[in-house]
């Protein structure tokens, strides 16, 4: 099979290379990819920072055009890059196309912002001075992602710092390489100058850590688990750059007595097992009030155990399986976690049998779990609910809150007064009324709090903290 290079200095390289397999089919090798050294690192990060003077004073026609095309190419491939997503990563096919189709969105709305970028100028508390502030680019950039969002975070990264007028070395996840090389072959085949954007595949232990090791990185854009986040931290602090961090969540979605008990179950159901729950803002924690729990858990147990599990490509799939045999474990071993810690396992759990060897597991619903238990605290990052009941909505709102976390956060209700205060009062970057935890818009703020990120928001123009850096200039009228 072809090797898929990385992409150093405008050249394709080779080195040792590592097979990408199919977690619905793990006889099917999707593709065979470059894995990165230090030294390749190393030269990626040379790279961009020589091609890093001209392309952050690029004409914005180029960049414009550049990115453009780019998404008018993914939106014209959805269903090629679909069904390479739902065979690397394991989501169903629709949710693939979906994601596909989300890059491309990405891709245009920042060719847009490459020519909406203002500054400010005003007077200055001097007579006959002007004051000007404008945003430049911040420098190389390192993009380092995670698995479970092979073509959108990548998009969401890339796309802004390119436009903004960095250079990039990107390096994605060790596990899922076929979407992120997809997206670079575009970029670099409509004009890319060379060394403005360098992929290094391979693993986080030798390409991610030479990344952060590095002085000539100048901002480092991190998506991924709580602990690389923390290593990503300690070594910018220790070279003084700017990091933007992404992580973990333990989201909530509070019902209350007076939810529509058809809105709650589909917006739980989905919110905690779409992706196969494996999405930073999947809901883990259902807090649930004690008038509508005993309804609402009997309802949502039916939809849990009919979830169509199978083949992420196959038609009627509604859950794909486990992205990899060791995420597999993991979610096995919390499900046994939560039964001895007391839960009750309502319904799911089990592994499954399908046509083809793959990591298939059939949704988890606990009930009767206090917020004090494992599977209520950490992350399991599965098709794994946790029912927790709760005397009314202000309990409700304390145990919602009562996690290191801050992701996101939902509530169920039909009232108005609880649907506010809860928008004001939830400790979340993203507050959700009525609608799952996980689904949002490309052009506003992605983003959580606590210890689920740090730094700037992502997307919509707020990207532009991140990837530039403002100048204030002083002049005298003379
Ligand atoms: P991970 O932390 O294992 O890996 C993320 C990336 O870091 C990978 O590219 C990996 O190779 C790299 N890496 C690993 N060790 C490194 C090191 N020492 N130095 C530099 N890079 C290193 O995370 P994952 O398992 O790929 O992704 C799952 C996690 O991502 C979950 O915790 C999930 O919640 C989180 N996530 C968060 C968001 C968000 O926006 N908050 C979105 C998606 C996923």
């Amino acid at each position: 099979m072809d090797l898929h290079q990385n992409l150093i200095n405008g050249e394709w390289v080779g080195g040792d290379a590592a097979e990408n397999i199919n977690p619905s089919n793990t006889g099917d090798v999707v593709g065979t990819y470059a894995r990165a050294s230090t030294d390749d690192a190393q030269a990626a990060i040379a790279a961009a920072k020589d091609a890093f003077p001209a392309w952050s004073r690029s004409g914005l026609l180029q960049r414009w055009e550049i990115l453009s095309k780019t998404a008018h190419e993914i939106f014209a491939r959805k269903n090629e890059l679909g069904e390479l997503l739902s065979r690397e990563e394991g989501k169903t096919l629709a949710e693939g196309i979906g994601e596909a189709t989300r890059a491309g969105q990405i891709f245009e709305f920042f060719a847009g912002e490459a020519l909406r970028l203002t500054g400010e100028t005003v007077p200055s508390i001097r007579p006959g001075v002007g004051v000007e502030m404008t945003r430049e680019p911040v420098g190389v950039v390192g993009i380092i992602t995670p698995w479970n969002f092979p073509i959108a975070i990548p998009a969401w990264k890339i796309a802004p710092a390119l436009c903004y007028g960095n250079t990039v070395v990107f390096k994605p996840a060790d596990l899922v390489p076929g979407c992120s090389w997809a997206i670079v072959e575009m970029l670099h085949r409509h004009g890319l100058p060379k060394g403005v954007l360098n992929l290094v595949m391979g693993r986080g232990s030798v390409v991610g850590q030479t990344m952060l090791d590095s002085r000539d990185i100048a901002a480092m854009t991190f998506t991924g688990s709580v602990n690389t986040g923390r290593k990503v931290a300690e070594a910018s602090v220790k070279v003084m750059r700017k990091f933007q961090l992404e992580m973990g969540g333990k989201n909530p979605t509070l019902v209350l007595d007076d939810a529509d008990l058809k809105v709650a179950v589909e917006s739980v159901a989905q919110s905690a097992f779409f992706s196969t729950g494996q999405r930073c803002t999947a809901s883990s924690r259902v807090i649930v009030t004690e008038g509508i729990h005993d309804a609402f858990v009997e309802a949502l147990a039916e939809r849990t155990k009919n979830l169509r599990v199978g083949d992420a490509l196959a038609k009627d799939t509604e859950i794909g399986p486990v992205v990899d045999s060791s995420q597999l474990k993991q979610d096995m071993d919390y499900i046994d976690i939560g039964q001895s810690e007391g839960a009750t396992l309502k319904v799911g759990g089990q592994r499954l049998n399908r046509e083809t060897e793959g990591f298939y597991l059939q949704p988890a619903l606990f009930t009767g779990v206090h917020n004090d238990m494992r599977i209520a605290r950490e992350e399991i990052f599965g098709p794994v609910a946790a029912v927790i009941k709760v005397k009314d909505y202000e309990e409700g709102l304390a145990v919602a809150n009562d996690t290191e976390f801050g992701l996101s956060s939902g509530i169920v209700t039909t009232s108005l007064k609880y649907a506010t205060h809860f928008k004001r009062n939830a400790e979340a970057g993203m507050v959700m009324v009525n609608v799952p935890t996980a689904g949002v818009d490309f052009h506003v703020p992605f983003g959580g709090r606590k210890g689920s990120s740090y730094g700037p928001k992502e997307q919509g123009k707020y990207a532009a903290e991140f990837f530039t850096q403002v100048k204030t200039a002083y002049t005298a009228a003379g």
